[in-house]
């Protein structure tokens, strides 16, 4: 998947605000934040949406729960709150191809989303 966007964003390939990361994850800024505080949770392995998913990703996908909690708690948000989003597919506006969990902080966010 050379071409794929985030792809080229976790090999260094594109620049790009970078959060926090570690071995398997990639956290960056998006580039159209929704909130004052909106990270994307990015696995440096390419998987195209949660359809992909087997069972052999469970411990990543729990990571990038964590990570996301870990970096609201980093920024201050912890307590107050925040929302993280996976989007799959048309009817949920996926326009990324590699999957990613937003981490959304700092405003009140309604519900339910649009
Ligand atoms: P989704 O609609 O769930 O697929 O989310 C894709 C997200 O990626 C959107 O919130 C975009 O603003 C964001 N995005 C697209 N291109 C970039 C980029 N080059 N750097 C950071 N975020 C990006
Ligand atoms: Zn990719």
């Amino acid at each position: 998947m050379t071409d794929c966007l985030f792809c080229r964003i976790v090999r260094g390939e594109i620049p790009t605000s970078i959060v926090k990361e570690d071995d398997e994850l990639v956290a960056i800024s998006d580039i159209n934040p929704q909130a004052p505080l909106h990270a994307l949770v990015i696995p440096r392995r390419h998987i195209a949406t949660l359809n992909d998913l087997s069972a052999g990703d469970d411990a990543l996908v729990g990571r990038m729960v964590r990570f996301a909690a870990g970096i609201a708690a980093d920024k201050g948000y912890a307590e107050r709150g925040y929302r993280t989003v996976l989007n799959c597919n048309r009817d949920a506006g996926q326009s990324v191809f590699h999957i990613h969990l937003h981490l959304l902080a700092g405003r009140a966010l309604g519900w339910p989303p649009g």
